[in-house]
């Protein structure tokens, strides 16, 4: 992609609304516009990792064994009566008539709606487990939308859903979901912590939040910070052998939020020296929840009995829109974004410093025409001074930067800087082959 060609609205100034970092460089970086409160268009650069992220979710989802379906963003109000919750959800879902005054709503979650299509579909506990999950775009009218898209009103969400035959099996699908989080997050190269959370009236311990440590986080968590050394046994655990023990082991790392905190419990499970307390970033969050919505809807099974039976739920979100910010929390510095390999708008970014000179520019689009053809590539061709450009690549978090025309240097060098690192060093041309190879490829978008 030549940058002459592309639409990337970097700001020089820190714009006022802004009260976190990611937010702040969201807006400079040109990866959104905001249209009203807590709603954002997403701009080129913006919506090439909002994608990345997304697939990344979906690739995970897909190797637990979970299909992908696509639901509306509209639902009809009957499936909401229906579970008695179009009342209780209150101000925060958007309601809509039709022109036939039938009452609509956008939908802020989809427990009524899958509800519905499993109640159509499935027969028999023969056919069950069923996951399902889909990528969506939700709408809350949240009371006070903030941090960007870290609390926007419409906001992109995966959400699963599980039905299972009794209790056993759904903490099956429950333990297969929780592993796929921590694989999901760690492929992000986040850290995130599984926090026992609210269950509500149901009971059970089946309900856990994955929090991602940052300063800027909605939440103070106490943890031990032993569960920070976990990442290497999160790739082992493979789906067809025991998940409930690795399960175990993660729950059994303490974490508490701040709403229950209490200090002689803390010491009581974590040894002082392990004892950690940081702010979080809640960007997943899995719950069971039973027959609730089996029940009320009446999606029933027959079971091997022949009796009619409630099929077992459960819920699985993972805020895809959240993640961008919260990545930027976790990855960044004084000049800008630093965007992890995997989630990269472009994993290279090529910067001509004398566009006018004829010798630079032709070894720069030959250098562009062949990493392009490898690795997606953002082509620096503007005509702005070396300043300008070396600042909007940082800002812009690019990975990998090659520098081409360093009046020091022959025609035949050009410069690779990392971004992470600061460090750079010069490359002979004639060697590009040799250098191209330390990268690993990524799937496209
Ligand atoms: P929160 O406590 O942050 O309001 P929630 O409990 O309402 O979250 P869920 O209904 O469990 O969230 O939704 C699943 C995921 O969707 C959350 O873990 C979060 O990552 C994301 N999410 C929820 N609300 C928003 C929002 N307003 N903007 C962006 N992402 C959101
Ligand atoms: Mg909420």
């Amino acid at each position: 992609m030549k940058l002459s060609k592309y639409l990337l609205p970097v700001l020089k100034e820190t714009p006022s609304e802004a009260e976190i970092i990611s937010h702040t460089l969201m807006l400079r970086s040109g990866m959104i516009s905001q249209s009203s409160s807590g709603i954002y268009s997403w701009l080129p650069i913006g919506l090439r990792v909002l994608k990345k992220i997304e697939n990344i979710v979906r690739d995970e989802q897909n190797n637990a064994g979970v299909n992908e379906i696509l639901m509306p963003t509209i639902q009809p109000a009957d499936i909401w009566n229906e579970s008695g919750r179009y009342e209780d959800y209150g101000k925060e879902m958007l309601r809509i008539n039709d022109r036939h005054d039938r009452q609509m709503l956008y939908g802020p979650t989809n427990e009524e709606q899958v509800t519905d299509i499993f109640r159509r579909s499935i027969k028999s506990y023969k056919e069950l487990p069923q996951l399902l999950y889909h990528i969506q775009w939700k709408f809350r009218d949240e009371l006070r939308p903030r941090f960007g898209v870290m609390r926007g009103r419409e906001f992109l969400m995966k959400d699963a859903y599980s039905f299972d035959i009794d209790e056993m099996k759904s903490e099956d699908s429950y333990n297969r979901f929780f592993i796929c989080y921590l694989k999901t997050f760690a492929r992000m190269g986040l850290k995130a912590i599984p926090m026992a959370a609210d269950t509500g009236p149901i009971g059970g311990d089946l309900s856990h939040e994955f929090v991602i440590l940052s300063k800027t986080g909605e939440s103070d968590i106490y943890f031990d910070q032993r569960i920070l050394q976990e990442d290497e046994s999160i790739n082992e655990i493979d789906y067809e052998g025991d998940l409930k023990k690795p399960v175990e082991k993660f729950k059994s790392y303490y974490s508490v939020s701040d709403d229950k905190y209490n200090e002689s419990e803390f010491n009581k499970n974590v040894d002082k020296q392990n004892q950690m307390q940081s702010r979080g970033i809640e960007v997943g969050h899995i719950f069971s929840f039973g027959t609730k919505y089996s029940t009320s809807m009446k999606a029933n099974v027959l079971d091997f009995d022949g009796k009619e039976k409630s099929v077992y739920m459960g819920s699985y979100g993972i805020g895809i829109s959240r993640l961008v910010g919260a990545i930027i929390e976790t990855s960044h510095d004084e000049k800008g974004i630093i965007w992890p390999d995997v989630v990269a708008p472009f994993l290279f970014g090529i910067i001509n410093l004398s566009p006018k000179d004829e010798i630079v520019s032709s070894n720069a689009e030959k250098i562009y025409n062949y990493i392009s053809d490898k690795y997606e590539t953002i082509y620096d061709d503007k005509k702005d001074n070396a300043g300008v450009k070396f600042s909007r690549m940082d800002l812009i978090g690019i990975p990998h930067q090659i520098i081409i025309g360093n009046k020091s240097k022959s025609d035949n060098e050009i410069e690779y800087k990392n971004r992470r690192t600061g460090n750079s060093e010069f490359i002979n041309i004639d060697k590009i082959d040799e250098f191209i190879k330390r990268f690993p490829s990524y799937s496209a978008i």
